[in-house]
């Protein structure tokens, strides 16, 4: 064998020495053949079969090779193989009606093997590229899942079937949180490849029936055929945890750019100290012992890098203060809360108001009380609860540092 078998040839001719020569010739060149001897058996054949390529006698008892070639056409799911016919020389009509009527290519008998071989591989290739063609206009170029409109139209698809024979549909929506920041933290290029990690959790968490699609920035849709409500809550669960514990690793380019940015604000701000660049979300153990320190090296408010926070607000610094008089606001009553919340063991309550000051100190640079709440969210999800009340004094203490620290330099505006 040249060539691995990849494509499947269906050769169709009523002349049983021809066929056989074609079968040799073409398994001689690494094809899989499937032979028939009438146009009537070749369309039963292509249903049930996947068939790469036909290579279609024009002359034939029963129904020609033209009519053969008319049915394919008009049926949506074998329009699309490439057809070669083979024709008698001086039947320059039929080629041309045939042509016509959208086969690909044709080849005159007594045919010669390699001509016949290169225009197979004309078409094929030709094929190949159509249908690449075909799926760039169906997917996302950065996630390859579906982009909205082909996710609309395969959600509608769906949703017709499942009137018909009578089961539920269900749809998933995520958002990813904060995603701004790790644009103006990371960079575009790492925001990108966080939406493509996005995208290999769904694709490894969901079944390959459920359709998959981005619709919109850092938005994406999964619909789910015939899924009772509580599996596709857990999947969704599954999804939300794999992303939590998903470690975005940087590469030597990444790296430096980010260290290059950095030195080139510590000039900037000048001279003379050291910066840090793209420390955002990062783990205590990724940080290394000495993080306290560093973190907090530019603190004007306490338990707040002011560095992040204003860098996350793209250095407005009148924005910055109304959002942590907001802060100071909205979050300073909330360890009696989540006091509240421990004592009633009410779950929702206690996840909902951690997952929310997670998000929200992360975004005011408040880095060790992002990375208590990050711990204490983890321990809830995971009905841990003997080390989430642990976990609530020191993240108190965090918080009322954070407010207090806000009160101090804004009392006039709080
Ligand atoms: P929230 O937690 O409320 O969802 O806030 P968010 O920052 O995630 O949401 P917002 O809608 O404010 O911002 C979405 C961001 O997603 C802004 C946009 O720059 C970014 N984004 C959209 N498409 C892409 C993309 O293809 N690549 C990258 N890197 N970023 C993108
Ligand atoms: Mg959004
Ligand atoms: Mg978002």
């Amino acid at each position: 064998m040249k060539k691995v078998k990849k494509y499947t040839i269906l050769a169709v001719d009523d002349a049983k020495d021809s066929l056989l020569l074609l079968e040799h010739d073409l398994q001689e060149a690494g094809y899989q053949v499937i032979t028939c001897e009438s146009g009537d058996e070749a369309l039963s054949i292509l249903q049930e079969n996947h068939i790469s390529l036909v290579l279609l006698d024009m002359h034939m008892p029963g129904i020609s090779g033209l009519v053969t070639l008319q049915a394919m056409k008009a049926q949506l799911d074998l329009a699309r193989i490439p057809v070669i016919m083979l024709s008698a020389s001086g039947d320059e009509e039929q080629i041309v009606a045939s042509l016509e009527f959208g086969a690909d290519d044709y080849v005159t008998k007594p045919y010669i093997p390699n001509v016949l071989l290169a225009r197979m591989r004309n078409s094929l290739r030709l094929m190949e590229k159509t249908r690449q063609l075909e799926s760039l206009a169906l997917t996302d170029f950065l996630t390859k899942v579906n982009n909205r409109g082909n996710f609309q139209s395969l959600v509608q698809k769906i949703i017709s079937q499942a009137k018909r024979d009578k089961y539920i549909v269900s749809m998933a929506m995520f958002d990813l949180d904060y995603f701004k920041q790790v644009n103006d933290n990371y960079g575009h290029e790492i925001g990108d490849k966080a939406l493509i990690s996005f995208a290999r959790i769904l694709k490894d968490t969901f079944r390959d029936y459920d359709i998959i699609g981005r619709v919109g920035g850092e938005e994406f849709a999964v619909c789910l055929p015939n899924t009772h409500i509580e599996e596709v809550y857990n999947a969704c669960e599954r999804c939300r945890k794999s992303l939590e514990a998903h470690v975005l690793y940087f590469d030597y380019e990444e790296l430096m750019r980010l260290a290059d940015h950095g030195l080139y604000k510590a000039k900037k701000n000048g001279r003379n100290q050291t910066v840090i660049e793209g420390s955002f979300g990062m783990d205590e153990a990724e940080f290394g012992g000495e993080k306290q320190d560093m973190r907090n090296m530019d603190e004007k408010y306490a338990g707040i890098n002011y560095h992040i926070g204003l860098n996350n607000v793209l250095g407005d610094e009148g924005l910055f203060e109304d959002i942590l008089v907001m802060f100071y606001q909205d979050h300073g009553d909330d360890h009696t809360h989540i006091q509240k919340a421990i004592e009633e063991h009410d779950q929702r309550k206690l996840k909902h108001l951690v997952h929310t000051i997670k998000g929200v100190s992360c975004s005011i640079g408040a880095m060790n009380l992002f990375d208590m709440c990050k711990a204490f969210d983890i321990a809830v999800n995971e009905d841990k609860t003997e080390q989430y009340q642990a976990l609530f004094a020191p993240l108190k203490d965090e918080l009322i540092k954070v407010t207090s620290g806000i009160k101090v330099h804004l009392s006039e505006k709080v």
